[in-house]
């Protein structure tokens, strides 16, 4: 299939609202990552997502909605909760898991009953959502298994000739895909770890936030992830990877003396050391495209001191871009 790349002008935007509308897949940003999305209410679309993908079909899309009132098609039911979250966060980087209505497909929520809704920041994809007229199914636009795209020119690289269009939307701020909160039970839970922390839930909610013990540690056969994607290996770069723990100054120090050892093997060695979390967030999946890009075969990177939940979240994206390989200094 040829690719046709869009820009954000008012008549693209209508263009790749009528592929949707026909079933065909697009590519469009978000404040997050870029998304891969086709009409939430068509099952075929659904199945030619997780084909564009290469993903697993039982792992859910999330549908992207312009707001509330939209959230409502879709949502069995819109408790109090999800009234709050949405009027205090939407649009912005939180997603929500609610019951779902027969309208959405099993196809689009991997089989499961529930539904998991965002309605994300952004001109572009506010239109595109509007035009078409239903909400739009999507995971983030990368290959599965690759670090998520934080740039159009990503998801190109990943689906160039798998896709109807690619829209050229600018570079995502968040650069980290959404929190999940899930709703359907009595107390609120984190599913997965994003620029909305458990605070910020709890702080509009009134109610304690916690995350789903599955996702605070690496794979483990006991303990199952409420959200089906959290229990694979995402974001691999190509290169491996080893994160340093410990006091900034011996980090720096032990991740010198390894890459100078690396280096003098011969072996071509990138490093990743940031500032704090939401610049770690912003850049982390393009930094590691871009060593791949390099011809990187070891990336040593300096691991988030994990007193903020922000940092918490992006640390859950190294991690497993590392294997969970830490080397405590
Ligand atoms: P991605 O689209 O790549 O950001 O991945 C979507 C994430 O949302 C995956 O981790 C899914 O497992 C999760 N997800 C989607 N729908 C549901 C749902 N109904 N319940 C729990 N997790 C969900
Ligand atoms: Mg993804």
């Amino acid at each position: 299939m040829k690719t046709r790349y869009l820009s954000t002008q008012d008549s693209d935007i209508r263009l790749a609202a009528d592929i949707i509308k026909d079933g065909g897949l697009v590519v469009f940003p978000t404040e997050t990552v870029y998304g891969l999305g086709g009409n939430a209410e068509d099952p075929l679309a659904a199945k030619a997502i997780y084909a564009a993908k290469g993903r697993p079909s039982d792992n859910p899309l999330i549908v992207h909605v312009t707001g509330a009132e939209m959230a409502r098609r879709y949502a069995a039911e819109l408790p109090e909760s999800a009234e709050k979250l949405a009027e205090a966060i939407w649009p912005g980087p939180l997603t929500m898991v609610l019951p779902k209505k027969p309208v959405v497909p099993d196809e689009t929520t991997g089989g499961l009953k529930t539904v998991a809704l965002r309605c994300p920041a952004g001109e572009a994809v506010a239109k595109l959502i509007e035009y078409s007229g239903v909400g739009i199914a999507a995971p983030s636009a990368n290959i599965s298994g690759r670090p998520s795209p934080t740039r159009w020119e990503h998801a190109a690289e990943d689906l160039d000739g798998k896709v109807d269009a690619v829209i050229q939307g600018p570079p995502c701020i968040g650069g980290i895909e959404s929190t999940i909160v899930d709703l359907t039970e009595e107390a609120p839970a984190i599913l997965r770890p994003g620029l909305i922390t458990p605070e910020r839930i709890s702080q509009v909610l009134g109610v304690p936030c916690g995350y789903d013990p599955a996702i605070t540690g690496p794979p483990d056969a006991g303990l199952v992830p409420r959200a089906p994607g959290m229990k694979y290996r995402h974001y691999a770069p190509r290169a491996a990877m080893a994160l340093f723990s410990g006091p900034p100054e011996n980090v720096r120090r032990a991740i010198g003396a390894r890459a100078a050892e690396l280096s003098a093997k011969g072996v071509r060695t990138g490093t990743l050391i940031y500032e704090d979390g939401l610049s770690a967030a912003e850049n982390l999946f393009a930094d590691l495209r871009r060593l791949d890009e390099e011809g990187c075969e070891y990336i040593l990177a300096s691991a988030l001191p994990a007193s903020e939940s922000v940092n918490y979240s992006v640390m859950n994206r190294m991690l497993k871009a590392a294997g969970y390989n830490i080397v405590e200094v």
